[in-house]
This record gives structure tokens, sequence and C-alpha cells, in this order.
């Protein structure tokens, strides 16, 4: 078992940790519906992509009673 060699002192420890924050998204306005959404990724609202449906949504969906 690897053991450290000397102690991390408070000062080492907390510098280590001043990149620890998480740091908020960049959310983008979706061009479709205008929810915020994350850049280069699917509306998670509306399915679309560059301004085209790319994922249908289940309440758009008209299923008839032979497709299931
Ligand atoms: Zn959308």
């Amino acid at each position: 078992m690897a053991v450290p060699k000397s102690k991390i002192t408070k000062s080492r420890r907390n510098m280590r940790r001043a990149h620890d924050s998480l740091v908020p998204g960049n959310p983008a306005e979706c061009a479709n519906c205008g929810e915020l959404k994350r850049p280069h990724h699917v509306c998670g609202a509306c399915g679309h992509y560059a301004e085209r449906e790319v994922v249908a949504q289940a309440d758009e969906l008209d299923l008839d009673d032979d497709a299931a």
C-alpha cells in the first residue's frame, strides 16, 4: 500500500481544493421552443437539434392500433 511520505499541510490541502468548485454550465436557448438546453445537444423539451426535429416526443406520436 502506498504511504504518504509526509503530511499535507492545511495550506497545501486547501490550495489543491481551490480548484474543486463546480462551475455552472453554459446553457443555450433552443431555437425551436426557447427552452434552455445544453449546447451541441438535442433539446430535452422538444427534441429538436439545429432547427429540425430529430427525436420524436412521446406526446406528439399518434400510435394506431396495429403499430403496437
Ligand atoms: Zn426545444
